[in-house]
């Protein structure tokens, strides 16, 4: 090596060893940084506190219902309490579908005795489904197992009610890819099946689990063919229905419900900020939806979204962090049967000056945080992917391309702008999504305190170091 050649190599050395002295320092000021942001939220965290408020004075708030308005007023005093300094709502239009009253489905048939049998059935109508009217439907039941079985027995099916028995797979690890397989018979199955003559379509919840809790969920016709009344029932009772048929015994259901669209109503995206200190036009938008689910309260999706994104802002502004850039809470409406509070947000962007700089949104459940998933250009993944350290110490092991959550995932397909979904551990979220059992009593306040850190903890980073 010559005395240059030497020279130029201490030199490298040195500049590498000052380089990663100041990245040690800047993730030691972080990592501290970030230990506040924790400890400040589960110490004084109202995440928990607020989600009570939400189910137990609120409810389950579909879009239209009086408990909409109730949630959005909440939402407003529950923004204004976190410290931001602007809130307002901003409208949108909105479908007003409702479930009229119980759901009624018996099933019958001939028992192992010759007896002439009826068994009421736990079912709940899928949402957006048109009901019975004042009459029911009653109709030989027909099992469909899946799609393919359908092309096969297409014609069998005129008269008949479908009953599609499409089993979450078990194999799958993550629950959220067997629901995204299992979900096109909920969205798409009846309108399948009323292309072939069916009167009614009776689902297998969208579920992995072990009671009989069945889900509803939106179904969405195709407008070419007849609208059909479609329900869901629980797993237990499609497990003894299924074998039934299978085995070739026969059975009937009869059907009532109630459900019906009232006209569209206005609702409204609830916001509150934080203007930012150095480009207060760059706005970081953090999410969760504020409709839910008639059955029940609403807990786990999405009133957890709603309170993990308050409490972002209420913990920045609690410990003093003045953020660059806008940080911007939306309770968006009617994620559940529309997407238009979501739709109208990106819209939004189009009319003024400002420029979406990243998304984040909490859809996916309140139990411990594991990841964040994101859709980014790979240069923005990587930088976030660099954090990882400073989160694991939370409970985040990975930053992933993937799904973002349907309210943010509109600024990514409009402008481009990265975003994100908290990734919380879900095998025991299709127990509750949906259901009846979607209640405060089944969130944890320390799991949902994690998440509020996490999330809280990215968008540090994100707004410090920008992406
Ligand atoms: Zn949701």
């Amino acid at each position: 090596m010559t005395v240059i050649h030497k020279r130029l190599w201490m030199k490298s050395m040195s500049f590498c060893w000052l380089l990663t002295t100041a990245i040690g320092y800047a993730q030691n000021i972080d990592s501290l940084f970030i230990k506040k942001i924790s400890n400040d939220i589960l110490t004084n965290g109202k995440a928990y506190d607020n989600l009570k408020v939400l189910c137990k004075t609120v409810g389950g708030r579909l879009s239209g219902s009086a408990q909409m308005y109730k949630a959005e007023a909440w939402g407003i005093t529950t923004l204004k309490a976190a410290g931001a300094d602007t809130t307002y709502l901003q409208a949108c239009k909105v479908p007003h579908w409702v479930r009229g009253g119980q759901d009624k489905l018996t099933a019958i048939y001939t028992d192992a005795k010759g007896k002439p049998t009826k068994k009421t059935v736990d079912a709940l109508s899928l949402g957006n489904a048109i009901g019975t009217g004042n009459t029911f439907v009653q109709a030989p039941v027909l099992l469909i197992n899946n799609f393919d079985e359908l092309e096969k027995k297409k014609a069998e099916v005129k008269g008949k009610i479908v009953f599609y028995n499409y089993p979450f797979n078990p194999t799958y690890i993550q629950p959220f890819t067997a629901y995204a397989e299992a979900g096109v018979y909920r969205r798409t199955g009846p309108s399948r099946a009323a292309k072939y003559g069916a009167v009614a379509v009776i689902v297998r919840s969208m579920a992995g689990g072990t009671d009989n809790q069945p889900h509803t969920g939106a179904t969405l016709y195709d407008t070419t063919v007849p609208k059909i009344p479609c329900a869901a029932i629980g797993l237990q009772d499609a497990d003894w229905i299924g074998q039934w048929l299978a085995s070739g015994k026969k059975l009937a259901f009869n059907y009532q419900s109630a459900a019906h669209f009232l006209p569209d109503t206005i609702a409204h995206n609830v916001i509150g900020e934080i203007k930012g200190s150095t480009f207060p036009k760059e706005i970081i938008t953090i999410g969760g939806h504020l409709d839910s689910w008639d059955p029940a309260e609403g807990a786990n999706d999405d009133g957890a979204g709603c309170v993990h994104a308050i409490e972002v802002l209420r913990t920045l502004q609690a410990i003093g962090y003045q953020p660059k850039r806008t940080i911007r809470i939306v309770l968006f409406a009617n994620e559940e049967n529309g997407l238009r509070g979501a739709t109208q947000y990106a819209e939004t962007g189009k009319k003024t000056d400002e420029t979406f700089y990243f998304g984040l949104e909490s859809d996916a459940g309140s139990f411990t945080p594991r990841g964040f998933s994101c859709m980014a250009n790979t240069a923005q993944l990587e930088k976030m992917q660099v954090w990882i350290p400073l989160l694991k110490p939370y409970g985040v092991y990975h930053i992933t391309p993937g799904n973002a959550g349907a309210d943010v995932e509109p600024l990514y397909e409009k402008f481009k702008t990265p975003v994100a979904e908290l990734v919380p551990d879900a095998q025991r979220y299709f127990d509750l999504h949906h259901t009846r059992a979607d209640v405060f009593e089944n969130v944890h306040k320390r799991e949902l305190a994690m998440g509020a850190v996490n999330m809280t903890a990215l968008i540090y980073l994100i707004d410090t170091y920008g992406l």
